[in-house]
């Protein structure tokens, strides 16, 4: 009895070569940028600002980390102000009040 092995990575490369890449999002950096993974072959690739998926080169993971950093300090910063407009809110409501 001969076992056949396949490579496990082979098939799925395979298929997306016939069929095509099978992408869901994996990570989102920004709204615009986002990081997908291949659910047959794992290959990875990444939206650029323009909306278009490009390879995940070592240089765009760098650059995705920077734009992540980005975007979570802004939002951070977004939701500091609006926590900072909700304490103005409630003390001016205190004012009305009493
Ligand atoms: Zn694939």
């Amino acid at each position: 009895m001969k076992k056949t092995t396949i490579k496990p990575a082979l098939l799925p490369t395979l298929y997306c070569n016939v069929f095509g890449h099978n992408y869901e999002v994996s990570k989102k950096v920004t709204y615009h940028v986002k990081e997908c993974t291949c659910r047959h072959c794992k290959k990875e690739v990444t939206t650029n600002g323009n909306g278009y998926l490009t390879d995940l080169t070592p240089k765009f993971r760098e650059i995705n980390f920077i734009l992540e950093n980005i975007h979570n300090r802004r939002m951070m910063r977004l939701s500091q102000k609006s926590f900072n407009k909700q304490n103005v809110f409630t003390k001016n409501d205190l004012q009305i009040s009493a």
